[in-house]
């Protein structure tokens, strides 16, 4: 890659990039921030205590690897609790944007001892109270959305649907009903299939209008960065474009990264990796284990992992199940039934947590039961490896929706938990539709190898965008 060592420092751009500090925002927003660092440009990466020692543990001594990247962090009281679930996310998220608010604007004030800080990439849940810091100190703001596009063009185009009645919902019985005005979506989504505030429920401090107000929030930006690729959205992503003309597509930036041949990124800023699901898996036969794994913030009742649990079971196919420990709801006590302990036998293995990308690029795995986050959603599209979805709030019913009916590369569990239903769909990924979905996959892996490499829309879109970001500097 090319440096600009023929720059004086000061005209050298230096990004402050702040992402929400949770798993699946960090675990995107540090490959750009790497990769922006290789490109000669100063970054520093605004991130809580907590999470940066996590972040820490394996990444070794990332800031070594790096001279051009800095980490700043922040975080008292609460934040320095592992990140936030359930009761307290409405608490951990106003302290994330008050300390900071506040952090940003030591870091960006004249007097802060540090190069000058020429623009700010924010994840675009911080985006309001960012761009008005921004527009205060005269520094052009930029989103980061670490979402797919669907999500952020349904969100988009929630006022259009309750002024043509389209939404709201009304109730249970009217979840199957077609919407059929989103321009680029007609008809391809059920009220089942939108993103989950959409149903009229919270979470934590988000609630409908928020994620909408967010959405159109973003078209203050000087641009909108997102982790996704043309061959994957184009339709979608070229409706946003009339919204968000300035946006780069620069994903899966995982493998954006890999292929521009830095180090590796972390896989995973959890737990330390448990390397026993590898051995287990390296003895077990091509394509033959489905891996089931539902991300860092998913909570299910006893009932649901029960489900889940006799499906595999009497599935007869081999599983690897993360479970973690934290993954039954606090509302029905908290504690993992009997069976779901941490183990293995010659047809399964449950580990507190895995090395995800590495699972998934393994030869012996031939399938994923996933929650549908999309960082996970995108690495399974990236190894070729076909899904079962049980998707559970945010972008996920919509991002299942895409990977059963659009992209076909997997199957959409949507909202019935049911063991019968586990059992089938297992059968069918793994057995009767096994080679429809398996080719449909690998195409899809082609061509997000294909985005990330010279000439590729993710590979030339990240150099346009180091343009830019000179240009603003
Ligand atoms: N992950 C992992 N090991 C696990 C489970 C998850 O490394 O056992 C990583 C996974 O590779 C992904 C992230 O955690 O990068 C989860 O992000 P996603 O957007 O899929 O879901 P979220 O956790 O944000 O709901």
């Amino acid at each position: 890659m090319s440096t600009v060592k023929d720059k004086s420092e000061s005209e050298t751009p230096h990004v402050l990039i702040f992402p929400l500090p949770g798993q699946g925002h960090v675990n995107t927003v540090l490959p750009l921030a790497e990769l922006l660092a290789l490109s000669g440009i100063h970054v520093t990466f605004l991130n809580t205590h907590h999470m940066h020692n996590r972040l820490l543990r394996f990444t070794g001594n990332i800031e070594a690897r790096h001279p051009n990247l800095v980490f700043e962090t922040f975080g008292d009281g609460i934040l320095r609790e592992p990140p936030v679930l359930s009761r307290k996310m409405k608490e951990g998220f106003a302290e994330v944007e008050s300390q900071g608010m506040t952090k940003l604007r030591e870091l960006c004030s004249e007097r802060s001892g540090k190069p000058k800080v020429t623009c700010i990439i924010v994840d675009a849940f911080l985006g309001h109270p960012t761009s008005n810091l921004g527009d205060e100190l005269g520094i052009p703001v930029i989103h980061f959305r670490t979402a797919s596009g669907c999500y952020l063009w349904s969100y988009f185009n929630v006022p259009m649907l309750f002024e043509c009645n389209e939404l709201p919902i009304r109730g249970e019985e009217d979840m199957d009903r077609v919407i059929t005005r989103i321009p680029g979506m007609e008809n391809l989504v059920r009220c089942r299939d939108l993103p989950a505030l959409c149903r009229g429920t919270r979470e934590g401090t988000l609630d409908l209008d928020s994620v909408v107000f967010q959405a159109h929030q973003s078209q203050q930006a000087k641009a909108v960065l997102m982790n996704t690729f043309e061959d994957l959205e184009g339709p979608v992503l070229s409706k946003l474009r009339d919204h968000f003309p300035n946006l780069y597509t620069l994903g899966p930036l995982h493998t954006l990264l890999d292929s521009m041949k830095a180090s590796k990124p972390p896989t995973s800023l959890s737990e330390e990796k448990d390397r026993t699901c590898m051995r287990w898996l390296d003895a077990q036969p091509p394509k033959s284990v489905i891996y089931v794994s539902f991300g860092s913030a998913a909570v299910f009742t006893r009932a649901q992992l029960m489900e889940i649990w006799h499906g595999l079971m009497n599935s007869n196919k081999r599983f690897l199940w993360v479970i973690r420990p934290n993954l039954v709801s606090e509302q029905d006590g908290g504690v993992l039934p009997m069976e779901l302990g941490e183990g293995t036998t010659e047809r399964h293995c449950i580990v507190g947590w895995s090395p995800q990308q590495e699972v998934l690029e393994h030869v012996a795995v031939g399938g994923f039961m996933t929650h549908s986050g999309w960082n996970s959603t995108l690495e399974s599209i990236v190894a070729g490896v076909p899904m079962i979805c049980w998707p559970l709030f945010g972008d996920q019913p919509i991002n299942s929706r895409f990977v059963s009916e659009v992209w076909k590369i997997g199957l959409d569990m949507k909202d019935t938990c049911d063991r019968k239903i586990v059992e089938r769909m297992v059968n069918d990924l793994m057995v009767e539709r096994r080679e429809e979905f398996e080719k449909s996959a690998l195409a899809f892996a082609v061509l997000a190898k294909n985005s990330v490499s010279e000439g590729g829309s993710s590979y030339s879109n990240f150099y346009r965008f180091v343009e830019y970001v000179k240009s603003i500097c």
